[in-house]
């Protein structure tokens, strides 16, 4: 077994702003001082408050990085099955008029982007009024208001 790892506490610096814990890989964007080893362990307030968890967490997150892993080969897999099968692509000249006419979606993105600002502000953004128009749909047979731009057929 290696030497046990001692800690200082440190104030985060913007350096490490992308750096997360290793015990439980929560991230620090949020905090002003970390637990941090002199070969750059890093572990956060969360971890230090439950100190008799340390190695489940540490297991824990050994494990989660494994399942990413295992996910990451898996679309790697599934991507390399496409080599050799994409033959018949729209050409770029259609895509490009497509995309120079798509006034549907541009308009979408403008009355979605607008009804965010709207929401964030409680509606009294300056130009943004108050939120796109809303309108009824049914889902799974239950009615629920939904912004109007997602109830029309031609968004996209
Ligand atoms: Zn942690």
């Amino acid at each position: 077994m290696d030497a046990i790892i001692k800690f200082d506490l440190v104030l985060r610096n913007d350096s490490m702003r992308c750096d997360s814990c290793d015990v439980c890989g929560a991230g620090f964007w949020e905090v002003g001082v970390i637990a941090k080893s002199p070969d750059n362990v890093f572990v956060c307030g969360k971890c230090l408050k439950h100190p008799d968890e340390i190695d489940a967490r540490l297991e824990q997150h050994a494990a989660d990085i494994e399942q990413r892993a295992t996910e990451l080969m898996q679309s790697a897999q599934k991507i390399r099955t496409l080599i050799g099968r994409i033959q018949t692509l729209p050409s770029f000249k259609e895509w490009r008029a497509a995309e120079n006419d798509c006034k549907t979606l541009e308009q979408y993105c403008e009355i979605y982007w607008d009804g965010v600002r709207a929401e964030e502000c409680d509606g009294e953004g300056p130009a943004w009024g108050n939120g796109p128009e809303v309108v009824a749909v049914t889902v799974a047979g239950d009615e629920i208001d939904v912004p109007a731009y997602f109830a029309d057929p031609h968004r996209f």
